[in-house]
């Protein structure tokens, strides 16, 4: 076999050419080798040694390779470094093949496009995300695919920064990127900004011949060209890497974003809804809200989460069913501990569907169904009209698809193995041949027995032995000193330490039986393992709504277990736009860093009354906090949660816009102050009426000046222009002037108060602005060395004594309280532009006394 151009190496050349992408496991024998570069990016990141094939030969080839029965941990390792791997099988058995084994790859393993338990998290989707670009930049078309769910959508969105949007809520693995994609277009690498570890694909053209689309749809005419286009792609792609499978025809249904309340990308970030900005994983949103009991359940709230509802009724309902579950508390409890054991029968009925089920998985699905059925019978036991109706069980019984769970209970025996092949699967009633199979097993076991029994009469040779090997079979074992007093017909087999083996007819007879029942049972437990293999995906549609069923009642369940831990309470959604909340607290805050002594606080915003609040206080005073924590009651609110607070009206918002912080765009490479203009700038783009904005300290990036100028007129827009609801937190007091001229504004702080220099937080909004910043308290609260604070106090208040207001901005937190840019600039800047400069830079920690009497001197003589 030296040599490229073996028949076996043809072979491979061809599984590579149709593959060019992946990494190829070529079986050879009982092992997956890799060849080439392959083996050369596999050896690296499976730690393989890598050896040659036709070593020391010209065309010498690189290769390593795995065990096959390994396969599954090493390929879960190159999944998760994103590299896809086509597996080629030996598409006959080599002891019965003439020639050479015929060899095909069945089945590509790609992150986006994996079904396997074992590379799926159970509680989020694995989407594969297509986005078809509509020529001269018209629109894109998305669509989604969760293969593992049997889940397909599709929508169009209108430009890149909405795709990132998409983007960042489903979190696909792997993303397919066609149309009309610019050479070096920067939207892979946006992509990647995103999400680190997406996989992304420029996927060839379609070409002409685009590909029919074979699936069940309400109506095709509904969905646009360029939908269907990105759907195509997404099929053909799944199709390509299951070659010899039939695949799940997903129902294609419409993901239409303008139905829901719109969280784009930043926005989703800076709420930290499902990630944790330092990477924590308790501190999102969505680990608080989080206590479901199925990964069904789990999926269906981090879906919710990130995409809140619009319409009020629907929103009402959902609300009308965690009401039920917070007022039947035993219910909950008693459902939430059999919900806990039903399971992902989702993803099994997609197992099954793909006839890809492993003995276990359909013991999983049996005991899922049979959890379910306790389930629906626990929620029957509410007969009330407005009961059954906030369960969906108004229009009469759920498919519990019992047909199925009886013919798995009565096959299926309690604990089935984890692949076919190890047998023992079935119970031995289930089946009357496989009955027979096993009884022949037996009796031949039994007629061993007796004729073991039978030979030491007849020899009376008492210490004689029947005995089994897999390599010699079946065999009569006598001690050596014995051997002379064997018969004559008796065949010699073999000689060994402790005695000799022979055989005879009377038992090579009965061994044969003995085998050939074995044979049999084994064939006929495939055989019908198959067959239920095919009833379970017969039906997986129907496990499929059944379960859906299930994840609605767990997210239910489990938002009324948090809202009964945590006391929320059930927000009145309307069609309004008002914003009352009373007592809000912010959701993660207060289970973490401010466990136990969260002070609430109140928020009345309306587009037509009072629609900006601008909020001012010392650093650490909780304005960020006060932001997020409206914007979050809104979210939980339209997803149809109950909401930390005291009541909250909730009157539905179109958007949330946010532009919170200033620092974590820098490992983006973008300078702070452009990322900061971009997503203002997309905020006064994108608001509405009916929107809520909640600006976080906007023009700290920039000089003081061009800061205010520009956080002020930005404020005026969103008042004068847009008329949404906005909250402002910003350090510039001079915008608290803003409430004078503007109707709907008006002020707010974060209280705080001095004690001896110390500096006490109360984290109580009240209205009217805030008289100071406390900066210095706040330098000392961070360990300031006391010597620089006293000289910081001595500036400061010498500030305050000399400098006419607007006459001495100095560094941002210190700027003095009334400046009132917009006044008449005093004609001639009293302190010199660069000493302004050099003040902004000077670097506390390491200035001298001595520098900064100097300092302070060179300031004075420029008065
Ligand atoms: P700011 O934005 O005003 O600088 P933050 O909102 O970042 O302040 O709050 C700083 C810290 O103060 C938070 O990490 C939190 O621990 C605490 N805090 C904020 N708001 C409250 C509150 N309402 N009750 C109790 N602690 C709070
Ligand atoms: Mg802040």
């Amino acid at each position: 076999m030296a040599g490229r151009d073996t028949p076996v190496m043809r072979q491979h050349a061809d599984a590579k050419r149709a593959y060019p992408d992946a990494i190829i496991f070529f079986r050879l024998g009982d092992f997956y080798e890799m060849f080439g570069e392959d083996a050369v990016v596999a050896a690296r990141a499976l730690d393989l040694v890598l050896t040659s094939r036709n070593k020391s030969q010209v065309d010498e080839i690189p290769m390593c390779g795995i065990p096959h029965h390994a396969a599954h941990s090493y390929l879960a390792r190159l999944l998760e470094k994103g590299f896809t791997v086509a597996i080629c099988e030996q598409m006959a058995d080599p002891a019965k093949c003439k020639g050479i084994v015929p060899r095909e790859v069945v089945r590509v393993v790609t992150p986006g496009l994996v079904t396997e338990q074992e590379h799926l998290d159970s509680t989020t989707n694995n989407w594969l995300l297509a986005a078809e670009i509509a020529p001269g930049g018209l629109g894109i078309g998305v669509s989604l695919l969760d293969l593992s769910t049997g889940e397909l959508a599709a929508t169009s969105v209108a430009d890149t920064t909405a795709l990132l949007a998409e983007v960042g809520r489903a979190e696909p693995r792997e993303l397919l990127l066609g149309g009309a994609l610019e050479p070096g277009d920067s939207l892979e690498r946006a992509m990647r900004l995103v999400l680190p570890r997406l996989v992304v694909r420029s996927d060839p053209d379609l070409g002409e011949q685009e590909p029919e689309l074979d699936i069940p749809s309400a109506d095709l005419a509904e969905f646009s060209a360029i939908e269907l286009r990105s759907v195509r792609r997404l099929l053909r792609y799944a199709r390509a890497c299951y070659p010899q499978h039939e695949l799940p025809r997903p129902r294609l249904t419409r993901w239409d974003s303008e139905t829901h309340l719109i969280l784009d990308e930043v926005a989703q970030r800076h709420l930290e809804l499902v990630h944790h900005a330092g990477g924590d994983k308790h501190a999102t949103l969505l680990a608080v809200l989080d206590q479901t009991a199925t990964p069904g359940g789990a999926r269906l709230l981090r879906r919710r989460l990130l995409s809140p509802l619009r319409d009020v009724a629907r929103i009402r309902r959902r609300l009308d069913t965690v009401e039920l579950f917070v007022v039947h508390a035993r219910l909950r409890s008693e459902l939430r501990r059999e919900l806990a054991t039903v399971g992902d029968l989702e993803r099994l009925a997609v197992r099954a569907w793909m006839g890809d089920s492993s003995p276990r998985e359909l013991g999983a699905l049996r005991d899922g169904l049979l959890a379910a059925a306790k389930v629906v019978e626990l929620l029957s036991g509410l007969k009330e009209q407005t009961e059954r109706e906030a369960l969906g069980l108004q229009t009469g019984p759920v498919d519990l698809v019992l047909d199925l769970s009886a013919e798995l209970e009565k096959a299926l025996v309690a604990r089935p193995p984890s692949q076919s092949k190890e047998g023992a699967i079935f119970l031995p009633e289930y089946d009357a041949q496989l009955e027979e199979c096993d009884a022949l097993r037996r009796t031949g076991s039994e007629r061993i027995v007796a004729l073991e029994a039978q030979l030491r009469d007849a020899t009376n040779i008492g210490s004689l032995k029947i005995r089994y090997t897999r390599v010699f079979g079946w065999y009569v074992e006598v001690g050596r000193s014995h051997a002379g007093r064997v018969p004559s017909e008796w065949r010699r087999k073999q000689t060994v330490a402790t005695g000799e083996r022979f055989t005879l007819p009377e038992l090579d007879e009965l061994a044969e039986k003995i085998s050939h029942a074995e044979e049999h049972h084994r064939e006929r437990e495939l055989e019908l393992f198959r067959q239920l293999v095919e009833l379970a995906g017969a039906a997986s549609e129907r496990i499929r709504e059944l379960s859906q069923r299930l994840s609605r009642w767990d997210v239910a369940a489990g938002l009324a277990e948090v809202a009964h831990r945590h006391d929320y309470r059930r927000p009145d959604v309307e069609d309004s736009t008002r914003l009352v909340i009373h007592e809000g607290r912010h959701p993660v805050v207060e289970r973490l860093t401010a466990l136990g002594r969260f002070v609430p606080n109140d928020c009345g915003l309306d587009s037509n009354e009072e629609r900006l609040w601008l909020v001012t206080g010392p650093n650490m005073a909780g304005k960020s906090t006060f932001l997020r924590q409206v914007a979050l009651i809104v979210v939980l609110a339209q997803m149809g949660s109950f909401v930390p607070a005291a009541s909250a009206t909730v009157g539905i918002v179109d958007r949330v816009l946010s532009r919170v912080g200033a620092s974590d765009n820098l490992a983006r490479g973008e300078s702070t102050f452009m990322v900061e203009m971009r997503e203002t700038s997309r905020i006064l783009k994108t608001a509405t009426r009916r929107s809520l904005v909640i600006l976080d300290e906007i023009g700290r990036g920039t000089s003081t000046y061009d800061g205010l100028a520009i956080a002020w007129s930005v404020a005026e827009y969103l008042h004068d222009a847009v008329g949404c609801k906005t909250l402002f937190a910003t350090h510039y007091h001079e915008l608290t002037e803003l409430s004078r001229t503007h109707r709907h504004a008006a002020n707010y702080s974060v209280s705080a108060k001095e004690l001896d220099g110390d500096v006490v937080f109360l984290h109580r909004l009240v209205a009217g602005a805030a008289s100071r910043s406390y900066g210095v308290a706040v330098a000392k609260l961070a360990g300031l060395p006391e010597w620089v604070l006293a000289r910081a106090r001595v500036l400061l208040s010498d500030l305050e004594a000399t400098g006419t207001p607007g006459k001495l901005p100095l560094s941002q937190a210190e700027a003095a309280p009334q400046l009132d840019l917009f006044a008449a600039r005093p004609a001639e800047p009293v302190v010199a532009k660069a000493e302004l400069e050099h003040l902004r830079q000077l670097d506390l920690d390491r200035l001298t006394p001595i520098e900064a009497l100097a300092f302070l001197h060179r300031l004075k003589s420029q008065l």
